[in-house]
């Protein structure tokens, strides 16, 4: 057993060296400590790490060493429960800042080493000091951006040697790494720089840092690019300043725009000013004048020197004339505001002047959408303006003109369609003008002509031919009245036409006079053929018997009945002829008459008994005063008398009673009545009675013969008497005709 021992020994010697050995080579700092936790040992790694020596600390607290600097409250506590509480700890992080090392970032991790009496256990206390990780970890957070940055980021020592060139420098600048570090490659900088850059090394070695510098370098292609740079010093650990770090971003794209961006800038503010259109830009709300070329200048007439003030402080004068209202829709609305040939009255070198203008307020926009100002773009259009005002009058005038006429007036385009019509057109077919504008002329014509009136105007106005056409046309009533429709081309000076202007005037009267006198024509032929006939007739029968052959039946024949025929065929020819004898003189106001005064009843009395001589069957009724003188052309009055009865005898075929009162007026004129019960005269007929060749239309025009003269001769006869006519009748029951003579007194 004796002999064992030292073999046991020797293995425990053996084993603790090994320990140790390993515990010495091991790179962590490494403790031992024991239950009061004093240092028992500490390895190699310990000492070199923490700079002490194996004297200065073995069976010492750790707590003591080194002037205390382990004494950390938390490694404390840590450590005072892991003997007791047979605990051990892991990776506690502890940053400290030792005397010596400066500021370490420490991690802990202990567990207890059991030996053979508890009192005697341990303490394995491994030291690892991370501090150096953190900076290995930024360093490479750092390179990673620095690598990736699209920036160029150098380095460079004070003598210019390059020190790193990351991937960002090697795009930009076009150099690779490994072409430059190391290096001191001043081809970069060119020759116009180089001052420059001497003056930056001059700062950078005082310490300052240059910030956001624009420069220029050259690439590997000699390419000159533009950089803004920012250079800082770097200092070693003692602060001394070594080198420089550049970080430089490629602006040449951004001058470029910049530069490009200027020359627009330019190029506008070139094209406002050398515009012939007023042009201004108008900042805020309070529209400050931002810009105003000449032209508009010239306009304002206020000088130059308004640049920078509010519109309305310069023209006071616009307030009054609704400016404000209108630039406030511009920014209320965001819409331009537009105004053609507004008159606009501005106060020039201090006259007020009038002129007309066409302009625009467009909104000024930032990016963001909203309105910051406006601009402002104006032609004068004065004389245009004054033209148009003209025109615009005149046409106004000939509108009214136009609307004055009793003529339907009518406009219509080249292409022939009515745009235009006058009043006269409302007041006559009852329609309004803008009906008629909207549905067509076709509205107001009679429905058989509308195909012929399309068929001529059409050519017309494919030829440029006058139009022209009797039409009819429907009055407010509904009845169609007569119109004569002219319409002429008015052309420009190329001969094309540009226009039409339409007359409409209603002939119906016209119509209705012509077509008396073709009535008329025909009444007369028919009414002088008959006695022609006639006393022809007679005539020749006499003939007959005067010749010897027949003398023998003169005896028989009713010779003088014969001749009173012929006699009344005549005085009947007669009357015609003096009829339309008295017609074309009273036309050519040659109807003479013979003044002088005269007893009315004796004239009456007269005539009737000429007509009783031949119209035996009637009775004819004397109504008479006594004293009834007046004065004027007897034999003319007397016509008019006759005209009177031998109508009230003619138009009365079944009542043969005709009464004639001579009788006073209220105003003591003097009055002749004929009354008869005959055929009577429609209230519609009896004013158009007096008028040349009326005649009562219907089948009484073919019963009883006459001219339709009788009664017009009647009436200039007594109005040129100073006297008066009238009818008073009633259909089928008879009428009264009067002439009304001024007295003889
Ligand atoms: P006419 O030769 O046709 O009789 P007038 O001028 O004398 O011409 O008369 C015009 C028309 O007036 C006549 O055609 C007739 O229709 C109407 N007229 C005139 N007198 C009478 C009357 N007494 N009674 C009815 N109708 C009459």
């Amino acid at each position: 057993m004796a002999k064992k021992k030292p073999i046991i020994k020797k293995s425990i010697i053996k084993s603790k060296k090994f320990a140790e050995a390993i515990i010495d080579t091991i790179r962590e700092p490494l403790l031992i400590l024991d239950k009061s936790l004093k240092i028992k040992s500490a390895n190699k790694a310990f000492y070199k790490t923490f700079k002490v020596s194996k004297q200065n600390i073995v069976r010492q607290s750790i707590f003591e060493i080194g002037n205390k600097q382990w004494n950390i409250a938390e490694l404390k506590t840590l450590l005072g429960a892991i003997l007791p509480k047979n605990k051990s700890f892991q990776d506690f992080e502890v940053i400290h800042d030792f005397p010596k090392l400066g500021k370490r970032t420490l991690l802990f991790n202990a567990r207890q080493i059991l030996t053979s009496s508890e009192s005697k256990n341990l303490i394995l206390l491994a030291i690892e000091d991370i501090t150096d990780w953190e900076i290995t970890e930024n360093k490479n957070i750092l390179s990673a951006i620095v690598e990736s940055s699209e920036d160029v980021i150098i380095s460079k020592k004070l003598d210019g040697t390059i020190t790193s060139w990351n991937k960002g420098a090697q795009k930009i600048l076009g150099y690779h790494s490994e072409e430059v570090i190391e290096k001191n490659i001043r081809s970069i900088i060119p020759p116009e720089r180089l001052k420059e850059e001497n003056i930056i090394i001059g700062k950078i070695k005082k310490g300052e840092i240059i910030d956001h510098f624009e420069t220029e370098r050259l690439g590997k292609n000699n390419k000159l690019i533009s950089l803004s740079l920012t250079v800082s010093p770097i200092k070693n650990s003692k602060g001394k300043i070594i080198g420089a770090s550049k970080i430089a971003r490629d602006i040449s794209k951004q001058l470029e725009e910049a530069k490009k961006l200027e020359i627009s800038e330019h190029r506008y503010r070139e094209v406002i000013h050398s515009s012939p259109s007023m042009i201004a830009t108008f900042k805020g709300k309070d529209l400050i004048i931002e810009i105003a070329n000449d032209a508009i200048l010239e306009a304002w007439g206020k000088g130059k020197n308004i640049i920078g003030k509010p519109l309305f402080s310069v023209l006071p004068e616009l307030v009054e004339q609704g400016f404000v209202e209108m630039f406030s829709s511009v920014f209320k609305t965001g819409k331009p505001f537009q105004a053609y040939e507004m008159p606009v009255t501005m106060i020039r070198n201090g006259k007020k002047e009038l002129g007309y203008y066409n302009f625009i307020y467009y909104p000024e926009k930032d990016i963001n959408g909203k309105i910051i100002g406006v601009v402002d773009i104006a032609t004068e259009v004065t004389p245009q303006a004054v033209m148009n005002k003209k025109i615009k009058e005149s046409e106004e005038k000939f509108r009214q003109m136009a609307n004055l006429m009793p003529d339907k007036i009518t406009n219509a385009d080249a292409e022939g369609n009515i745009y235009y019509y006058n009043k006269s057109w409302e007041t006559f077919s009852g329609y309004t003008v803008e009906t008629l504008e909207k549905e067509g002329w076709q509205k107001v014509m009679h429905p058989e002509e509308v195909e012929e009136i399309e068929k001529q105007w059409t050519h017309s106005v494919e030829t440029g031919t006058n139009f022209e056409m009797d039409i009819r046309c429907q009055d407010k009533n509904g009845d169609y009245k007569w119109h004569l429709t002219r319409a002429l081309p008015i052309k420009d000076e190329n001969g094309k036409t540009s226009m039409w202007i339409g007359t409409t005037t209603e002939i119906q009267h016209l119509k209705e006079e012509q077509k008396r006198k073709e009535d008329f024509l025909k009444m007369v032929s028919h009414e002088l053929k008959t006695p022609v006939t006639s006393i022809k007739g007679y005539v020749q029968l006499l003939l007959n018997l005067c010749k010897a052959e027949n003398r023998h039946k003169l005896e028989k024949f009713p010779l003088e009945s014969s001749l009173e025929r012929i006699n009344v065929q005549v005085t009947r020819l007669t009357r015609l002829i003096f009829e339309m004898l008295d017609l074309s003189r009273l036309e050519d106001q040659t109807l003479q008459f013979q003044r002088k005064p005269f007893d009315l009843n004796k004239l009456v009395k007269h005539t009737i008994e000429d007509i009783e001589r031949t119209n035996t069957h009637y009775k004819i009724d004397v109504v008479d005063l006594d004293n009834c003188s007046t004065v004027g052309d007897e034999e003319r009055i007397a016509q008019v008398l006759i005209n009177f009865i031998t109508n009230a005898i003619k138009y009365s075929p079944s009542n043969q009673n005709v009464e004639v009162i001579i009788h006073k007026t209220e105003n003591g004129d003097m009055a002749v009545s004929v009354k008869d019960h005959g055929i009577g005269i429609d209230k519609k007929d009896q004013k158009k009675i007096f008028e040349r060749f009326y005649r009562v239309d219907g089948e009484n025009q073919e019963t009883y013969s006459g001219f339709g003269i009788g009664l017009y001769l009647c009436n200039e006869i007594i109005k040129r008497h100073n006297g008066s006519i009238n009818v008073e009748s009633k259909k089928g029951e008879g009428s009264v005709f009067t002439f009304v003579l001024p007295c003889a007194e």
